[in-house]
């Protein structure tokens, strides 16, 4: 089964729209022309109509959001909706990232209203899973992992889940520089992929795309990519340099 691997930016809270402007520019200088992979810039949501007009024309790099609220419209000050996303032209929304969960109270039920919202509107989660270091430590890695699968994706369908991304992310690899080895990353990925397995079918399973996210760098990410079950990455500081973040996603191509 071949999954054309996805590499998405994730710059947090990080650029104002006039930096955000000026690393599209040197971006897409760096990567050049480029197919058999697809990138994601996720900005903040404030540089997202930047990052979009940066893009236009532009084959294989997509805009995505950190974020969204799972109502359509109304009273919830500082939320962002499925058709405001839109609008500008988003793609994808990273959902249920560890700092959403650790920072900001963000749950399994949580995630996975705002999955089922944003798989309605027909934009594409990202939706982001991992282990603390104490639950990894504690043997729970199998249990935590399972049931932030299960959870996320409850009552979703098959039919509804093709576009959907999941990134394995483990939570003491997240801004630590301690990256999962290659092995260890491909053993829950292997897990993720079978869990999905159990609920949607071996072969919704097998093209479903899993991406892993914890320290990636342009010096680790080929391994990484060359595992089986790894389709890509989720980068955090290493996307916040053009260059750094065009070599990865070049050697997501190669
Ligand atoms: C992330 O925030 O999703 C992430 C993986 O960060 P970093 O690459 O900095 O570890």
């Amino acid at each position: 089964m071949s999954r054309k691997k996805i590499i998405a930016a994730n710059w947090k809270m990080n650029k104002t729209s006039t930096e955000a402007k000026a690393f599209m520019q040197a971006f897409k200088t760096e990567l050049g022309a480029f197919d058999g992979a697809e990138a994601v810039i996720v900005p903040s949501f404030v540089s997202i109509a930047t990052v979009a007009t940066e893009i236009a024309g532009a084959k294989n790099i997509q805009v995505g959001a950190q974020n969204v609220y799972w109502e359509k419209s109304g009273a919830f000050t500082a939320e962002i909706s499925t058709d405001m996303l839109k609008d500008l032209g988003v793609t994808y929304v990273v959902i249920g990232h560890s700092e959403r969960r650790q920072f900001f109270g963000e749950t399994n039920e949580t995630v996975n209203k705002r999955i089922k919202a944003a798989l309605a509107a027909g934009l594409r989660p990202i939706f982001c899973i991992g282990e603390t270091l104490t639950e990894r430590e504690a043997g729970r890695l199998v249990e935590v992992i399972t049931s932030q699968v299960k959870e996320g994706l409850a009552n979703i369908t098959g039919e509804e889940i093709t576009e959907l991304v999941l990134a394995y992310e483990p939570v003491w690899a997240i801004g630590t520089g301690k990256v999962a080895t290659p092995e260890q990353a491909q053993e829950v990925h292997a897990l993720i992929r079978k869990t999905l397995a159990e609920m949607y079918g071996e072969k919704l399973a097998g093209q479903l795309r899993i991406q892993y996210g914890g320290s990636v760098k342009a010096a680790n990410a080929k391994e990484l990519l060359h595992q089986e079950d790894i389709d890509g990455a989720l980068v955090g500081g290493a996307s916040l340099d053009p260059r750094e973040f065009a070599l990865i996603v070049k050697a997501a191509v190669k």
